[in-house]
This record gives C-alpha cells, sequence and structure tokens, in this order.
C-alpha cells in the first residue's frame, strides 16, 4: 500500500487574497500565487516516496462571487506556477455548506476517495491544512494530521488538535522527512 500526503490548497500551497473586507481563495487566475518553497517541498516529498493529493473545497462560484470558469483558470494558473509538481490528482468540492453535499470538508469523503482509487494507507498517511475543517477531515479520515500556521486565517483554527503544527508546508516536509530517516536509522540498529 502507499502513504500519501493530502493537501488543503489555499493557506498551504497558495496564498489568500483579501476581497470584500476578508482574506478569501483567489477568484480569478491573476489573483493566484504560490506560497515560498512549495515546489521543492512537493517535489522532495514525492522523492521520498510520499503520494501527494490536493483535497479542497471551492464553494465562491457556487456562492455567485465567481464563475466556474474561473475557478477552472484558477486551477490551471495553479498547474502552471508549479511547474510538474508531482501532485497525483486534485480532489475539489465546488458546493457551499448549505447544499449538504457528501463531499466538502471537513468530511473525509474526497481522501477515502483518493484512498481507496491509489492504494492509500490513510493511517500512515497524512493531511495538511490550515484551518480546523482540515484536520477534522484528516482525523475523520483516519490519516495523521498538521497544521499550518497560515498568517491570514488564524481565526479559523484553535479547536482542532492537531499532532503537528508547522510553520509551512516546507517545514512540514523537512519535519517529516527528518522523521522518517531517523526512524530508519533506528529500526536498522
Ligand atoms: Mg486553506
Ligand atoms: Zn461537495
Amino acid at each position: 500500500m502507499n502513504r500519501a500526503l493530502f493537501l488543503d490548497r489555499d493557506g498551504v500551497l497558495d496564498a489568500l487574497v483579501f476581497r470584500e473586507g476578508e482574506w478569501g481563495a483567489p477568484l480569478q487566475a491573476s489573483q493566484l500565487e504560490l506560497l515560498p518553497g512549495v515546489r521543492e517541498a512537493l517535489d522532495l516529498a514525492a522523492k521520498n516516496g510520499w503520494l501527494i493529493f490536493v483535497v479542497s473545497n471551492q464553494p465562491d462560484a457556487a456562492k455567485g462571487k465567481t464563475t466556474m470558469e474561473s475557478l477552472r483558470a484558477v486551477h490551471d494558473k495553479l498547474l502552471r506556477e508549479l511547474g510538474g509538481a508531482p501532485i497525483k490528482e486534485f480532489f475539489y468540492c465546488f458546493h457551499r455548506a448549505e447544499d449538504k453535499c457528501s463531499c466538502r470538508k471537513p468530511q473525509p469523503t474526497l481522501v477515502l476517495e483518493a484512498a481507496k482509487k491509489y492504494d492509500v494507507n490513510v493511517y500512515e498517511s497524512w493531511f495538511v491544512g490550515d484551518v480546523d475543517s482540515d484536520i477534522e477531515c484528516g482525523r475523520r479520515a483516519g490519516t495523521r494530521t498538521a497544521l499550518i500556521e497560515y498568517e491570514h486565517t488564524r481565526s479559523r483554527r484553535g479547536a482542532q488538535r492537531p499532532d503537528w503544527v508547522c510553520r509551512d508546508l516546507r517545514h512540514f516536509v523537512h519535519a517529516l522527512i527528518g522523521q522518517t530517516s531517523s526512524y530508519a536509522a533506528q529500526s536498522e540498529d
């Protein structure tokens, strides 16, 4: 079985945007900006055997703040910015909370779908996100959890207990690789 990193998108891979008085996901391609160190972190994780998935709620078209076409353009820009980074698949929920869908985080559905499709052992995998609903999603799916302390989402975390708290994705991947190699070194003794 494989082990995987399930990553939230906004606040983990790319920056939030200040709009209508609050910080939120990019609504159009020109607003998308990668966070520092992301590409290198993804490469390093993949090189160390981690499958990488993105699991993201994108309700802004359903809310009428943008269009599905613009959300697709944001996604395409992200792919271009990532420049062939080794992400296996993106799993998006485009619904609003009130739509009562089955795929929106903190529901674990998309994580479990990815795990099934790619033969992933969730217990050896991680969910990495910057808000409480990411941590809850990982916990409900059975993964370990890491909370990224992204500066613009402070008010949306604090009620969940992640396994790790990290400054950013680069910090998380370095800690993960360090832990894995020291574990391997120990078990060789
Ligand atoms: Mg986020
Ligand atoms: Zn959904």
